[in-house]
């Protein structure tokens, strides 16, 4: 006899488990279904072992600017990049080690496997059965759950011309698994993915070309934005080609070649490893989709507002429907498809008001409109305070950026903030609460912010909307 279940969650990243949890704690009989790791994309070779990475960068570059601070060493420093390895292999474990108790501790039933949804048979009279398929020999096992959820989560995508051996040519996945650090790399792709990777791999002493099919770095930051990073990133030594469309990468004797095109010129570069950060891909393959009649298409599963896909009962979150690829935006997808099947009153997400990083140094962090231009013309007020005036900033020897606020010329409502500095990915928080309460910038300029601290530059750039900043 099949099991039952109230909730069947396929995919254990954070849009899985965080709904598997929610709907566990609401008193939902849960089961969890992974084919891999527990703590998926994010957890096990995204978001947290590149920012492991990204720490050690920074204490490289930290040391490196340690005269700043009075101190004085004929020290040398070594990259052990083993060592860097195993820590960040120590922090995704013990995170991971994290995820697992939880779910135990909700009494989630966990099954390790492939998972699918099913159409209608005589075994599985209604649609969204979920079959499981165990590694090795053991038997296939089918659960009937009231309710699916699907956070299969997305794969690197690759160019169709490029072969991926994840050896030479790498995605963001093999580049993880790589024991020695190379001497140069060429990243096709200047998204988020391309500028972190840049970012950590140049203060590891690495030699790194980006090649940029647009003529702009980070295409969903402003261009004021866009353009800081790329003259910082040049500053720094990093090369980078705009408006370069690659062609071909070939590997002759363990090297790389990629061959590109800009504008009319032909462009050729040679480097130990190449890495594609083109975007993701949705895994909506081998699910069971067609069977279930859940509508999909390249960019992903087709859901509603609350998460609810063509087939009653199925829902899908996170990485593989095509909303933001981002870890907080499928965590909270999930709690609210969660909140949906437990028929609570359910307020869609605002997209647009979701806090984004980018890890690079300097550091980018940005919520709402970003420059007065994407279809706000003339509707926004704007306010700028910099990083170099601030005192805390000044102690870190932390000088370089901005906090940019805008708000609604008609309505007074903070509707923007971009960040380049110190801390960003930190410091969105309060802008993006402030976005979230309807606050205007009057409202954060006159909050009392602590002093010395970063987040004064948010006060006087919220000032500064009005013109009212003391210290400008
Ligand atoms: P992306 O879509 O952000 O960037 C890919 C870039 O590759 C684009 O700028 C595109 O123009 C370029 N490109 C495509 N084909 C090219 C070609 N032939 N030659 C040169 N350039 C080419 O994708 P990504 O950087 O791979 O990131 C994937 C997803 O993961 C994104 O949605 C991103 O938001 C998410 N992510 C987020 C974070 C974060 O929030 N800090 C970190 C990593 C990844």
């Amino acid at each position: 006899m099949p099991k039952e279940y109230d909730l069947v969650v396929i995919g254990g990243g954070i849009g899985g488990y965080s709904g598997a949890i929610k709907a566990a704690k609401a008193g939902l009989n849960v089961a969890l279904v992974e084919r891999d790791l527990i703590g998926g994309t994010c957890l096990n070779r995204g978001c947290i072992p590149t920012k492991a990475y990204l720490k050690s960068a920074q204490a490289i570059r930290e040391f490196e600017g340690i005269s700043e601070f009075g101190i004085e060493t004929d020290a040398k420093y070594n990259v052990k990049f083993l060592k860097v390895k195993q820590r960040k292999e120590e922090i995704v474990g013990n995170l991971r080690n994290g995820v697992q108790s939880l779910i135990k501790m909700n009494k989630i039933d966990y099954f390790q496997g492939e998972g699918s949804v099913l159409g209608t048979s005589i075994f599985t009279p209604k649609s969204g059965s979920v079959m499981i398929k165990p590694q090795g020999d053991a038997d296939e096992i089918i659960l009937t759950p009231k309710n699916v959820l699907i956070a299969t989560g997305s794969r690197p995508a690759s160019l169709p011309n490029i072969p991926v051996d994840e050896k030479n040519i790498l995605t963001s996945n093999g580049i993880l698994e790589l024991e020695k650090l190379p001497k140069s790399i060429a990243i096709i792709g200047g998204g988020v993915i391309g500028v972190e990777w840049a970012s950590l791999l140049h203060w590891m002493g690495v030699d790194v070309s980006i090649i940029e099919f647009q003529d702009r770095l980070i295409i969903n930051e402003s261009q004021k934005v866009s353009a800081q990073l790329k003259k910082e990133f040049e500053k720094q030594g990093i090369k980078i080609h705009l408006s370069t469309k690659v062609e071909s990468v070939v590997i002759k004797d363990g090297l790389t070649k990629v061959t590109a095109e800009a504008g009319d010129k032909k462009i050729e570069i040679d480097s130990e490893k190449v890495l594609m950060a083109v975007g993701r891909r949705p895994n909506v393959e081998d699910i069971g989709l067609e069977a279930a009649n859940v509508d999909f298409d390249k960019h992903g599963i087709k859901v509603n507002e609350y998460y609810q896909t063509s087939a009653e009962n199925i829902y899908a979150v996170g990485d593989v429907i095509p909303t933001l690829q981002l870890a907080h935006v499928a965590a909270a997808e999930s709690e609210l498809a969660i909140d949906k099947i437990l028929e609570k009153n359910v307020v869609p997400l605002e997209y647009e008001n979701i806090p984004r990083g980018i890890y690079t140094y300097p550091e980018i962090a940005s919520v709402g409109i970003t420059d007065g231009s994407d279809g706000h013309e003339g509707k926004a007020k704007h306010g700028q305070f910099d990083f170099k005036f601030n005192g805390k900033s000044m102690i870190m020897n932390e000088s370089i950026g901005q906090v940019e606020v805008f708000s609604d010329k008609d309505s007074d409502d903070l509707i923007g903030v971009s960040i380049v500095g110190p801390h960003a990915t930190d410091l969105i928080s309060e802008p993006s609460l402030g976005i979230y309460l309807n606050a205007t910038p009057g409202e954060l300029g006159s909050t009392v912010h602590p002093h010395p601290s970063l987040s004064e530059v948010i006060m006087e750039a919220a000032r500064d909307v009005d013109s009212n900043s003391l210290n400008k």
